[in-house]
């Protein structure tokens, strides 16, 4: 997977990006990521890449020009059109199933944005996806692109060195993952579930997949509509759901 970052603070999103599991996917080949800065593109002279919104309000607004040719520097280099993600809240909310459909492309162009936005003469001509990471305004587009390459990096192949650890996690099957325990057995008088202990695998799976749906009705409701179940995990679940009705019309 070949990420290319178009961004003014190239640092920012650099440095978090050499960190831990990405990072060492980075140095072992299994990932490109380069972050192109829009302001070695400006043909202002005095390297400015904003300027005041037509209209007047508050704020600046990055010009169309040097983001054009970050871009078709960019575009140049790949040898054909790219995707090109525009981080901005007023996007379409990104999602695992958002980040598994992108997991498949070879090269994702982030465009991020700063202070007001970005001159949308532009966005109209290279952006092919708007994609907010949540209902918040943050000042710049870079948290956002590190967050998406984050979670879709950990979908490719030998990123995270046990592979089944992204298999099985939550929004698996659209059900929160199971609550986990590690040493020791006891630990200020609380025993990790003794089902845990028993070395019984099938015992062990019906437990976790038991507490993953008590936790996403407790946790995420909207989620556990489309869970997909088993007949009888769907009879588990009709009967915690009845359980739990009953406990809260007793309050
Ligand atoms: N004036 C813009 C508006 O009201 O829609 C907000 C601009 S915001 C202060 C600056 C930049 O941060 C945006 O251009 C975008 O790239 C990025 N950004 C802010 N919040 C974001 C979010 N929730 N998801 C993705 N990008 C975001």
């Amino acid at each position: 997977m070949n990420y290319h970052i178009l961004t003014l603070f190239p640092d920012m999103v650099m440095d978090g990006l050499n960190t831990s599991i990405i990072g060492r996917a980075k140095e072992k080949g299994l990932l490109f990521i380069e972050a192109v800065n829009i302001r070695d593109f400006t043909q202002n002279k005095h390297n400015r890449v904003d300027d005041y919104p037509y209209g007047g309000g508050a704020g600046m607004v990055i010009q169309a020009q040097p983001v054009y040719d970050a871009y078709q520097h960019v575009e140049k280099k790949i040898g054909r059109k790219p995707r090109v993600l525009y981080m901005t809240p007023q996007g379409r909310q990104f999602t695992q199933s958002m980040a598994e459909e992108l997991a498949r492309e070879e090269d994702l162009v982030f465009l991020c944005g700063h202070y007001e936005g970005i001159d949308q003469r532009v966005l109209e001509e290279i952006v092919t996806d708007y994609v907010s990471i949540g209902d918040y305004v943050l000042t710049g587009g870079e948290l956002p692109a590190m967050v998406m390459i984050d979670a879709i990096s950990r979908l490719l192949e030998d990123v995270l060195h046990n592979e089944a650890s992204a298999e099985f996690e939550t929004f698996h099957d659209n059900l929160l993952e199971y609550p986990q325990y590690s040493r020791p057995e006891i630990w200020r008088d609380k025993q990790v579930p003794p089902v845990l202990l028993s070395g019984h695998h099938a015992n062990i799976e019906k437990w976790r997949r038991e507490q993953s749906i008590m936790l996403t009705v407790d946790h995420r409701p909207d989620l556990i509509e489309q869970a997909v179940l088993s007949k009888k995990e769907r009879i588990f679940l009709e009967k915690y759901v009845e359980e739990k009705e009953k406990r809260l019309q007793q309050t």
